[in-house]
């Protein structure tokens, strides 16, 4: 079997500058996506630092999970010696092509890897995010994640803390197998089915992950986003009889624990036998402990870079002034994070109701940017009276700031 592989890093439409990394090593055959954060555009220097180091530890032999948890050092030491850096951090997602067949994958936030084979798409990795966590103890509804405020909480990530846990996933591609990796910047704007139709459309590697770019950004880009998109092929007749002759499957046990993707849309994909550990019993451990830990962590300060992450991640509708307006933060701030004007709307505090305006007062969250401007729009035209026919061209025009596309719902990308 030989590989082909294509990538793409964009900044969206919705941040300013691009703050994911993005790593496509074919010397060392070592593939990864990195999504920063951090003030003052320390998100940049956290991903692109991580994957600085990643190349290089793998490069000189290390093994994946270690060379992860060097570029967690390595960031981490950095973040400490730079006031404008700390409490950067970011994910890291990592495949490592071992020979022919095996990959591994080495894993810490809320970056992710798919899996498609036979057609169905199956999502790898855990994410470490609260919201996630929440719906493995059954707390919260599959269905009821995308829209959560809690969203972009992470529970883990490089460069926070001195040491890290990374997951590993050993996996052996069969040919036509196609590995993907993604920043959020990709799964909070299109469905997991979204993604699986593009994957299944787009048979080269380099077109399928431009298509995931595009159509991420056709539903609104609020985010950066990036990916890597790994194809396993036959090299020749030779090479597929011999691959028939040594089946990849039954190696590792297939732990069956990961739901094809397609399940909440309705639709049946195959499920692929995934041979992998989803986790080794030191990850599993690991995250009791976290489940325990959680709380304490948030409440007592000790997560300060999942609070500023937050911070960065959160928008909420709310007062500047006597106009309403959009800010990107957490009201009143959080780690020096203060939240910043985003949009100011054409709307003014005495244009609502007592209620709305007590709501407003204190800041109406939303867990991404869409979300709070379909608020904000929703309010424009409860509380913006129709224009008046013909004498009145002096009506104030609903809105203050010309707003960007209306992001399409994930929805309608079929
Ligand atoms: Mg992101």
């Amino acid at each position: 079997m030989n590989f082909a592989v294509g990538a793409r890093t964009d900044v969206g439409r919705g941040r300013p500058a691009n703050e994911d990394s993005v790593l496509v090593d074919h010397e060392d055959r070592l593939y990864a996506v990195a999504d920063g954060m951090g003030g003052h555009r320390a998100g940049e220097v956290a991903s692109a630092t991580a994957i600085d180091a990643l190349k290089a530890a793998f490069a000189d032999g290390v093994p994946l999970d270690q060379a992860v948890v060097e570029a967690n050092a390595a960031v981490f030491e950095k973040a400490s010696g730079n006031l404008d850096l700390r409490g950067m951090g970011t994910t890291l997602t990592a495949a490592a092509l071992l020979d022919d067949r095996r990959v591994l994958l080495g894993h810490v936030g809320d970056s992710r890897a798919y899996l498609m084979r036979d057609g169905g798409v199956t999502r790898i990795t855990e994410d470490h995010s609260l919201v996630e966590q929440l719906v493995r103890e059954g707390r919260l509804r599959p269905e009821e994640a995308a829209s959560h405020p809690q969203k972009a909480i992470i529970t883990r990530a490089l460069g926070i803390d001195p040491e890290v846990e990374v997951d590993t996933y050993p996996l052996d591609l069969l040919p036509g197998d196609r590995l993907l990796l993604c920043s959020d910047g990709l799964t909070n704007m299109l469905t997991d089915r979204a993604i699986a139709g593009i994957l299944r459309r787009q048979p080269d590697p380099q077109l399928a992950a431009d298509v995931l770019v595009d159509m991420a950004n056709e539903a609104g880009g609020d985010d950066n986003i990036t990916v890597v998109v790994i194809d396993a092929r036959h090299d020749s007749a030779a090479d597929g009889v011999s691959s028939a002759a040594a089946p990849a499957a039954g190696v590792e046990e297939p732990t069956g624990e990961w739901p094809p993707f397609a399940e909440e849309e309705g639709e049946v994909a195959p499920e692929p036998p995934v041979p992998a550990e989803a986790e080794t019993p030191r990850s599993r451990r690991g995250r009791r402990a976290l489940a325990w830990l959680l709380p304490v962590i948030l409440l007592f300060g000790a997560g300060f870079g999942a609070l500023g992450w937050y911070a960065r991640r959160t928008y909420y509708v709310g007062l500047a002034g006597e106009r309403v307006a959009l800010y990107r933060g957490v009201p009143g701030g959080v780690l020096g994070w203060d939240p910043t004007v985003e949009q100011r709307s054409g709307l003014i505090a005495d244009d609502l109701t007592p209620a709305q305006r007590a709501d407003l007062e204190g800041g109406h969250r939303f867990a991404d940017r869409s979300e709070a401007l379909r608020y904000l729009r929703r309010l424009e035209q409860e509380l913006t009276p129709p224009p008046a026919p013909a004498s009145s061209s002096t009506t104030v025009p609903p809105f203050g700031v010309v707003d960007p596309p209306d992001p399409k719902t994930p929805s309608t990308i079929r």
